[in-house]
């Protein structure tokens, strides 16, 4: 899943940005409100953090735009001060979520994997393909009850999939959805991963969940 982080300070944006990066989100970072606003309309994302006290241009001016240009991202709002009057103008601009500064990392990542999962329309944190169990709140993959370990990039493109199973994703969908603005989408890097991610998922099985669409990309799915 791909994070846009809009925030002017430097050395949050960098620890969140990092921090995501471990739990295996892609991440394109803003420093002020106009740059902010380019990425989120040029850019694909899956949810966009956006501070509201911003240089050049607020986060709630960011908000109001995109809602209008119809962009349904979901955004969760940082607020610096705990004041009302800035969550009821938040939630009202179209915002989804809020979280006051200064906030416990875990928080955050709960409230990002909630706004993914409305998104999806997925109430269970544990999507189920055939015997293969994600459980996102923690990241455990288990099939036939088995722990499989997986890499950041690994499960990332794994949630992807399970967030659209039975659907075709495409090549520029995982590209655009796991990896940031600096991936080169001629590399072979995402081929590399997706075998990796198969040795580990169907290996051994009889039935494989992952399969090819050829000229379409790939699905996740129960059924041959
Ligand atoms: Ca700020």
């Amino acid at each position: 899943m791909r994070i846009t982080l809009i925030e002017d300070e430097k050395q949050l944006a960098n620890i969140v940005k990092k921090g995501l990066e471990e739990e295996g989100y892609s991440v394109d970072v803003a420093h002020d409100g106009e740059e902010g606003l380019y990425m989120v309309e040029n850019y694909p994302s899956d949810v966009v953090i956006l501070d509201i006290m911003l240089p050049l241009l607020d986060g709630i001016s960011i908000l109001s735009s995109m809602r209008k240009k119809g962009i349904k991202t979901p955004v969760l709002l940082l607020t610096a001060r705990d004041t009302i009057t800035d969550k009821i103008k938040g939630l009202d601009s179209g915002a989804d979520d809020y979280l006051t500064k200064p906030f416990e990392f875990g928080e955050l990542l709960a409230r990002i994997r909630a706004l993914i999962r409305r998104k999806a329309d997925i109430k269970d944190t544990v999507i189920r393909i055939g015997d293969l169990e994600i459980n996102t709140a923690n990241r455990e993959i288990k099939r036939g009850g088995k722990t499989i370990q997986l890499s950041a990039k690994e499960y990332a493109m794994l949630q992807y999939m399970a967030y659209n199973k039975d659907k075709i994703v495409s090549r520029t969908d995982l590209i655009e959805h796991i990896y940031d603005e600096n991936f080169d989408a001629n590399s072979n890097a995402l081929d590399v991963y997706v075998n990796f991610l198969r040795n580990k998922i169907d290996k051994g099985f009889k039935k494989k969940l992952i399969h090819t669409v050829r000229g379409a990309g790939y699905i996740l799915k129960e059924k041959e």
